[in-house]
């Protein structure tokens, strides 16, 4: 059995990628805050009857870190292992100092310690079993500091840097670590955005960069993969 435990799974690019992971017969524990859209994710990915898939919800907020043990303790009690990691659930808010502490204490918490206390609660199991892949989604504001998104990017940074080290960490352990560093994909979160939605990135294109470095023999490394808007490179 392969396990998967993907966050922000409610919709968007987690929506997603849960669905693409079920195909390829990996079980799930899906969280984000929403119990009714982890249910519905749940349904569709149960009526598409993949052999031997087993589904867990687990609704609970990413920066409540209590809560994320109790997620990952009650995904390896069902699952016995962790196979991959899709680090996802993530928020935005623009301003850079035109926001207020707490909206961007906020923003940390969501996009910057919730994947911390994920990556702190899984790494030992991945540890014992030598073997795992964890995919941070950080952004290209994780790499670029846009004008008006200050706060969004430092949370993004500071998930490229944790990464980065994680990778270099883990690597030898045999535990792959990439980060991706997506422009903007076409959800909710880029309903923002001025630009247009079909020249955005699709969440299966992002399905498809984690399954690419899942293909990859254990001798390659990705430390990051950014990924860009082919019509948006300013
Ligand atoms: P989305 O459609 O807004 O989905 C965000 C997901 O994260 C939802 O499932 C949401 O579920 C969950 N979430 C938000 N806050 C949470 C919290 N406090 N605790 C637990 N779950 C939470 O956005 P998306 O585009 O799929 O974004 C997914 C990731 O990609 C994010 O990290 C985002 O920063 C990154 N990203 C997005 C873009 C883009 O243009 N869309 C570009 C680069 C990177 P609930 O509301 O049910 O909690």
């Amino acid at each position: 059995m392969k396990v998967a435990i993907v966050t922000g799974a409610s919709r968007g690019i987690g929506a997603c990628v849960a669905q693409g992971l079920a195909e390829d017969g990996f079980s799930l524990a899906l969280t984000a805050r929403s119990k009714d859209g982890l249910d519905q994710v749940a349904k569709k990915i149960k009526e598409a009857n993949h052999k031997g898939v087993q589904i867990l919800t687990f609704p609970c907020d990413v920066s409540d870190s209590k809560a994320v043990n109790q997620m990952v303790e009650t995904t390896v009690k069902k699952f016995g292992r962790i196979d991959l990691l899709v680090n996802n659930a993530g928020m935005s808010k623009t301003g850079t100092l035109a926001i207020s502490a707490d909206d961007f204490d906020q923003v940390l918490s969501v996009n910057l310690k919730g994947p911390f206390a994920l990556l702190k609660a899984v790494v030992p199991t991945m540890k014992s079993q030598g073997d795992g892949t964890i995919i941070n989604i950080a952004s290209r504001a994780g790499k670029i500091g846009f004008a008006g998104w200050g706060a969004y990017a430092a949370s993004k940074f500071g998930m490229v840097g944790l990464g980065e080290s994680l990778y270099r960490e883990l690597s030898p352990m045999g535990i792959r670590v990439t980060t991706l560093c997506p422009s903007w994909v076409d959800t909710d979160m880029a309903k923002v955005s001025t630009f247009p939605a079909n020249q955005m990135l699709s969440p299966d294109d992002i399905l498809k960069s984690i399954r690419y470095i899942m293909s990859l023999s254990p001798a390659a490394a990705v430390k990051e993969l950014m990924i860009e808007c082919r019509a948006h490179l300013a």
